[in-house]
């Protein structure tokens, strides 16, 4: 187990746009090392996902998944998910908002998402996928491909008044947004 340390807010390394993984890239025991760790130092961190970024490589690659997490656990379910070169593309005008947190930011706030997305990509075998997402997992989807452009969720917040530190979300916030985020995955299915 080979966990990475995470950048954080600040770190210029998070506003830098990654760049496209060569397929010559992808077949190096090095890329393939940096998956790994990248699972590894999400795992350890109870976060949703990762992008490379955060553990200070600026290459377009990010891993999701989501089981029973304690950090989200309003999450529906997403298996490991390995994303390279990832191409996002909302399908539709539905948005929600979502209370989101980030392994590189001390903070939740709230942003709109896209509800339904088209995600492209290819796994770490160099296999393409194209994959119709919805929900939380296509807003987990965005966040992830948000950071892979150097943006992070606070440059999305629907209003800097929602910003909340994780202890004062449970106290004030956390009941309100999970009834309101429950029935909306009820609906939507994911
Ligand atoms: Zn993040």
């Amino acid at each position: 187990m080979a966990v990475r340390p995470i950048a954080m807010i600040g770190d210029p390394v998070l506003r830098t746009r990654a760049v496209e993984v060569t397929e010559e890239e992808l077949g190096d025991p090095a890329t393939q090392q940096l998956i790994d760790d990248m699972i590894d130092t999400m795992r350890h961190a109870n976060g949703a996902g990762i992008a490379a970024n955060q553990v200070s490589v600026p290459k377009r690659i990010a891993v999701v998944e989501v089981g029973d997490n304690p950090r989200y656990p309003y999450k529906p379910r997403i298996p490991l998910t390995v994303l390279i070169n990832p191409v996002l593309e909302p399908v539709g005008d539905e948005t929600v908002v979502v209370n989101e947190g980030c392994l590189s930011v001390p903070l939740r706030g709230d942003v709109t998402r896209h509800v339904h997305i088209r995600l492209r990509y290819l796994g770490r075998d160099g296999a393409s996928h194209e994959n119709l997402l919805h929900g939380l997992t296509a807003a987990t989807m965005q966040h992830e491909c948000d950071h892979l452009d150097g943006r992070l969720f606070v440059d999305r917040l629907t209003d800097p008044r929602t910003l909340s530190t994780w202890e004062e979300f449970e106290l004030h916030q956390r009941d309100a947004f999970v009834a309101r985020i429950t029935e909306f995955v009820d609906r939507v299915g994911s």
